[in-house]
């Protein structure tokens, strides 16, 4: 977590500094109204950008949670198997018992 708050930290510092590098060329190459305009355009679309490239990001992440929850070892240990002709409890294909592979889940 501590690395990941850095990098987005330094992400965001780099940021402002590619923002204010942008207004600074801008405001030297326009002259003053215009060149307003233009870096507000300018840094709408670069935090458009971003965040249509964040979006896409999660949109992974998301998938990759739904993955591991999916994948279910854990939940698969909670459940119980009971042989329908013995009642003895197993978690065999057939009962280890009487060989039935009649079962319930219990
Ligand atoms: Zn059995």
């Amino acid at each position: 977590m501590n690395t990941s708050d850095k990098q987005f930290l330094s992400n965001s510092l780099k940021r402002i500094f590619v923002y204010l590098g942008i207004a600074l060329t801008i405001s030297f190459l326009v002259p003053f109204p215009a060149s307003f305009v233009i870096i507000i355009i300018t840094v709408f679309t670069i935090s458009f950008m971003r965040r249509k490239m964040i979006t896409k990001n999660t949109g992974i992440n998301i998938k990759g949670m739904f993955g591991s929850t999916s994948s279910r070892p854990y939940e698969y240990s909670h459940v119980k198997y009971f042989c329908m002709s013995c009642g003895y409890q197993h978690k065999e294909a057939s009962c280890p018992k009487c060989g039935s592979k009649m079962k319930r889940i219990g």
